[in-house]
């Protein structure tokens, strides 16, 4: 059996000189960083950490991130990636919660990490950054990550398939973000079936080496043999989409091309210089690329596959991206932190035979079931909607700390994921939106999601969302927040009857607003609950 501290090991031993991750001009082959995630497992050891031990992580997207990560898988340690923004409080939360033996922060951070540990005692490792850290506190232990690499290499702490990986915090969108427990076992099998259902590789085991090989029947012009592509990943690394990716991407040798921030400009700039071919991203970071002015009439040849995942990605986005990337397979992929990342990835394509607006079937290994939403007992046939249940080997292992919601979520190794859709017959996926984000009108169920997709396909508009506000007859009526694209002009009563011309009469939008930008979540998701709570705030 081998860990996910054997996807590193691998990587360093099938492509030890090829980048494996790069900021700007500083690179780190996969050698090199296999090396210094040995140097910082045996830094950890030094300081009193012990495999098994939680090692929280509030390191954006840099190279400090690859170091500090492996180092901790290596260490024999659970990863337990934070953002690095996160207020005090939401911060000392989540080290209470974890239980984190060690921290391991940005500048930037330090400050949240330093007021918001009191009361844990832990080890603390600034990483350096070129900014001033602010002075610790005293009696706190922290140490420099620089010095950490000096105490020599570690002997790589290897892991059981059943033993913790991550404790990975969902996004919070609908709440207050859980930890989730990812085994060794999880992140092998979701990163294993990512590559696969891309077609480029599949796993394999050579002399106890993990590494992945190309699918000769599988592959196509557009999926590159091991070792060769380059990514861009924008997704940020303390997010499932971002981290899974990125031990996804070691797997299979692929140089991962590091964004702290999304901005268009320096995209733009790192595509064109890196040849970049693959991009990661959310559908919110997208609208925002081709909305940049830069990115008017651009067409980057090299990029061959765009993947979007996170969030809903509407019909007009994927047709624009197409036009800007003219040799790429647009594919989206659908999952959830409980799911470790994946449970779905296709070509977002008709000549892939994906019909229009599904999020594709699910990758290998991986089952799909529809439930009754009122009677989850029972299965839906083909075509009825309801609650979207998932089993495979990249289902983990529950919530950390909270018995009953696990029990409520996880079902004899089924997840109930909380998102409503159906099955046609081929097994292709088609999502309505999130359970919780469904409104009832006069008793009918009505889903937020087709109402974007429509609006998002209007001229005149950049992106919208619907949520559902009481009325006093209909129960709920759904209510539409849009920015409109520069320069663009619409009225609300137009749009209202676009919508109205094209849907049902119970699922009308019954009001709309116009607002100069949605709220989006450091993932890339519309939080409806903030719009919730401004309206609730403000009355509109
Ligand atoms: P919380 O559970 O704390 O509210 P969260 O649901 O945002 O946070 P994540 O695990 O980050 O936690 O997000 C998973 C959810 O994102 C899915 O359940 C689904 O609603 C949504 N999602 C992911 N990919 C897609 C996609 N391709 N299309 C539509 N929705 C998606």
């Amino acid at each position: 059996p081998v860990d996910a501290g054997a996807v590193l090991a691998g990587a360093a031993r099938h492509f030890p000189d090829r980048v494996a991750v790069r900021d700007g001009a500083r690179t780190l082959t996969f050698a090199q960083l296999h090396e210094r995630a040995l140097r910082f497992a045996r830094g950890l050891h030094e300081h009193g950490i012990a495999p098994g031990d939680t090692v929280l992580l509030l390191v954006p997207n840099c190279l400090w991130f690859p170091v500090s990560y492996w180092g901790a898988l290596y260490a024999g340690c659970v990863v337990s990636p934070a953002n690095p923004a996160l207020p005090p409080a939401a911060l000392a939360a989540q080290l209470t919660d974890s239980g984190a033996r060690a921290v391991v922060a940005h500048p930037a951070s330090l400050a949240s990490a330093y007021a918001a540990d009191a009361a844990v005692p832990h080890l603390t490792v600034a990483v350096p950054a070129g900014e001033e850290a602010p002075p610790a506190p005293e009696g706190r232990t922290v140490v420099d990550a620089g010095s950490l690499l000096r105490h020599g290499v570690a002997e790589r702490a290897v892991r059981r398939p059943d033993d913790l990986a991550h404790l990975a915090y969902t996004g919070g969108t609908t709440g207050r973000s859980k930890a989730v427990r990812v085994l060794h076992r999880n992140l092998l099998a979701n990163v294993a079936q990512v590559a696969w259902a891309r077609g480029a590789a599949r796993t394999v085991v050579v002399d106890g080496v993990l590494g992945a090989e190309q699918d000769k029947e599988r592959a196509t012009a557009r999926h590159h043999a091991p070792g060769t592509a380059t990514t861009l990943s924008v997704a940020p690394l303390f997010h499932a989409m971002g981290l899974v990716g990125l031990v996804g991407n070691t797997l299979v040798g692929t140089t991962v091309v590091l964004c702290t921030r999304f901005d268009p400009e320096r995209f733009l700039a790192d595509a064109a210089e890196h040849e970049v071919s693959w991009l990661n991203g959310s559908p919110a970071m997208y609208r925002s690329l081709l909305a940049a002015p830069s990115a008017a009439g651009c067409r980057l040849e090299s990029v061959t596959n765009v993947v979007s995942g996170a969030a809903p990605i509407d019909p007009e986005t994927v047709r624009r991206l197409g036009a800007m990337f003219p040799n790429a397979l647009i594919t989206e992929g659908y999952g959830l932190t409980e799911a470790t990342m994946g449970l779905t990835l296709h070509p977002v394509d008709d000549a892939a035979g994906t019909p229009p607006g599904s999020v594709g079937l699910p990758v290998p290994d991986t089952e799909l079931s529809i439930r009754d939403l009122l009677d989850p007992e029972r299965e839906l046939p083909p075509g009825e909607t309801g609650e979207v249940w998932a089993r495979g080997p990249q289902i983990t292992d529950g919530y950390h700390g909270k018995v009953d919601l696990t029990a409520d979520q996880f079902r004899d190794g089924w997840l109930r994921t909380g998102d409503v859709g159906h099955l046609d017959e081929r097994g292709f996926l088609f999502l309505s939106g999130r359970a919780k984000d469904m409104l009832i009108y006069k008793g009918y169920n009505v889903y937020p999601l087709p109402l974007e997709d429509l609006l998002a396909g209007h001229p005149a508009v950049a992106a919208a969302a619907v949520i559902g506000v009481p009325h006093p007859e209909a129960g709920e009526i759904p209510a539409a927040y849009v920015v409109l694209r520069p320069a663009a002009t619409a009225s609300a009563e137009e749009l209202m009857a676009y919508v109205a011309d094209r849907v049902a009469p119970y699922q009308r939008v019954r009001e709309l607003h116009f607002v100069a930008a949605l709220p989006v979540s450091a993932a890339g998701k519309i939080l409806k609950t903030e719009l919730r709570a401004q309206r609730a705030e403000l009355g509109t």
